[in-house]
This record gives C-alpha cells, structure tokens and sequence, in this order.
C-alpha cells in the first residue's frame, strides 16, 4: 500500500500556540487521484494543504511527495501548483501573462513559453481571451485562468483551497464538473479543500473528512456515505434526524437501551393513510408539522413518539398537507453505543 502511495502524511502535528490544528495526521493518496479535503470551517483543511505546499511548516511528522521527505523542501522546490479561492491573478496582466508568469520566472524559451500558453488556453476553453485582463472576465473565467496558470509548469501535484467558494451556485455546479474532466484528462495528482459535503461526493474519488485537526474517515464518496465509521460522519453526510428513543419503533425493538441512533431523510417512508404501504404491518401513525417545497422534492416533518422526523417525497406523488395524519416507517436506521466512536448499521 505504502509504495503504491504518491503522497503521505505520517503522524503529522501543527499548533498555532496552544491550538492543535492538524492532530496526528495519516494518510496516503494514490497517483492521479482527485482527493477532496472535507471538513466544517476551522477544521484544519487549510492547514494540510499550506504544509504540503510548503507554506506552513509541520512540528511532527512526515510529509512525503513521490517517495521523498519534504518538510525541509521549500515551496518553491515541491513541483506543485496552487489554485485559490479567490482567484489571486494579477490584476495588470493579461490572461495570456498570467499563465505565462510562471513560466518566466522558470526562464523557459519565448517559443515555449508560447507554445504551452496556447495549448492551455485551448484545455482550459478560453482560446481567444488571451488578450483580456481579469476584470474582463467572470468569475469562473477567472477560475479557469488561475487553473491554466498553476498547470503551466508542469507540476506533479495541484492543491486546490476552495476553489469555487467565490463563485455563484449555478457556475459552481458548471465548474465542477469541468474541474473533473480536466483533471481526469490531464491526470494529475490533485486535492481541493472544500466544507461542501456535495462538492466533496460529486467531484472527489476520495474523501477525507476532518474534524478538530484529525480525521474523521478517508474513503471513496460512495463508503464516507453509506458507511459512516463515526456519529461525527454520520450526521455530518446526512441531514439526519438522532433519536434517542429508537427502541420504540417498529422493527427497533430489539436493540436494546443506551443506544444513539440518526436516521436520514431518505430512509424514512411517509405515505397517506389511505395509500398502500409496502410495510403495512410495521408503520408508525405521525402527524406532519410542515411541508417545505424543494424544487422537484417536498421536505415533510412528521412528528412520531415525540421525535420530529425529517422525510422527502417526490412532488408530483405527494398531495401531503400540515396537519394530516400519515403512516411512516424507517428502513434504516445507524446507530452506535452512546459515547463511542463507531456505527452500527441496522
Ligand atoms: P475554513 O474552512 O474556515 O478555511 P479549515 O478547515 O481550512 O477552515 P484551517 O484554516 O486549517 O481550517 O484552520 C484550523 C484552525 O487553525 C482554525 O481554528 C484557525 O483559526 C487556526 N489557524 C489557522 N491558521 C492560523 C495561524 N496562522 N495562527 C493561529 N491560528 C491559526
């Protein structure tokens, strides 16, 4: 596994005075993978990606690219590019001079420095812009432009914080499935930093999710949701509701006292009382407090055993009104001894 690895931490530790940003840090990334760094504000994304870029330098640990030790490389020396959330161009170049910077101060040929520019520009679809300055461009023109510019040297690893934090949601969602496509076509080994749980299972082929300075779980999108190792992921992924009183379902019984139990919108069942209910023996009676439209979906809370239950249904199938009496039942349910650290799925 270890050789297999193009980056790694091994037991890295960061304080700012007394706080703990990165707590014992493991992990490994295998080439040409787009790994995403997920975690709430504060906890210590940030502060992974500045210290594989050479900008924040780890107390303990080691911090390994391509099968060497780096805490002493600089920066400069690591081979990686940098994309920030909020652009960081050169406001008094050209589009064309912002990709070319880099290449300058490398003292690459003019022929060459050309001949990458225009290659970039074709990659990043902004042929034709080269002459533009960044005020002239929107905001994901922008993206697209520090994209080029932190690709232009060739590096081996592109690190990415935030990088559509500052950009309006519908370009965002453009982004990222551009952002995917480029990376897969270049295949370069990359690692965004992003707090959107969404972002995180849409664009990543793994996710590491932090938390107070140490992780949480690493794993591809598909297992960090459906299988959550921790209470902290668990409710983190989902938009769970915990309830503390679980045994008093139906189908529930039997698990016994001291139990912490979530359960996810998507696995709880509502249906009219005067529907067939494909679990007719085993529903619960609740009453809808609020529906909310959502777009295509409509969110029901339904009160059952005094826990407030949060379920989706589908617009066109659901002429569910606040007030009325349901039948629900929850297929699934995770749950993990109150106080400790680990899930169970039932
Ligand atoms: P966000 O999503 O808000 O950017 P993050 O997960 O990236 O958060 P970091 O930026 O890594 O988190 O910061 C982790 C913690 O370390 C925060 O509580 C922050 O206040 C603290 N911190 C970061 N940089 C410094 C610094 N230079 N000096 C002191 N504390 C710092």
């Amino acid at each position: 596994m270890a050789e297999q690895n193009y980056v790694e931490l091994r037991h890295v530790n960061k304080k700012y005075k007394d706080f703990q940003a990165s707590d014992d840090i493991n992990f490994g990334i295998g080439k040409g993978k787009l790994i995403g760094l997920l975690g709430p504000s504060g906890s210590g994304k940030t502060t992974i990606l500045r210290m594989l870029a050479g900008l924040e330098h780890a107390d303990s640990g080691e911090i390994i690219i391509d099968g060497r030790v780096v805490n002493d490389v600089p920066a400069s020396e690591r081979g990686i590019g940098f994309v920030f959330q909020n652009y960081a161009l050169f406001r008094y170049m050209t589009v064309y001079d912002n990709i070319a910077f880099g290449l300058d101060v490398k003292k690459w040929k003019k022929a060459d420095i050309r001949r990458r520019v225009d290659e970039l520009v074709e990659l990043v679809g902004l042929k034709g812009f080269e002459k533009r300055y960044p005020n002239q461009l929107s905001g994901g023109q922008r993206q697209r432009v520090a994209f080029a510019r932190a690709l232009a040297p060739n590096p081996e690893l592109l690190l990415l914080d935030e990088p559509f934090a500052a950009i309006d949601a519908k370009v965002r969602q453009e982004l990222r499935s551009w952002l995917r496509e480029m990376i897969t076509r270049v295949g370069i080994t990359s690692i965004f930093v992003t707090h959107d749980q969404d972002e995180a299972i849409e664009v990543a082929d793994e996710i590491i999710i932090t938390n107070h300075g140490h992780i949480e779980q690493a794993g591809t999108p598909i297992e960090i949701y459906s299988q959550p190792k921790t209470p902290f992921v668990t409710e983190f992924m989902g938009s769970p509701t915990r309830i503390s009183n679980i045994t008093s379902f139906h189908g529930y019984e039997e698990l016994g006292e001291g139990l912490h139990a979530v359960v996810r919108p998507e696995h709880v069942s509502v249906t009219k009382k005067t529907e067939q209910s494909r679990f007719s023996s085993s529903v619960e009676e609740g009453v809808v407090e609020r529906v909310m439209f959502r777009g295509r979906e409509v969110e029901l809370h339904v009160r059952v055993h005094d826990v407030l239950l949060v379920a989706n249904r589908r617009l066109e199938e659901a002429s569910i009104t606040e007030g009325e009496r349901v039948n629900v039942f929850i297929y699934q349910v995770f749950a993990f001894p109150a106080g400790e650290n680990g899930t169970q799925n039932v």
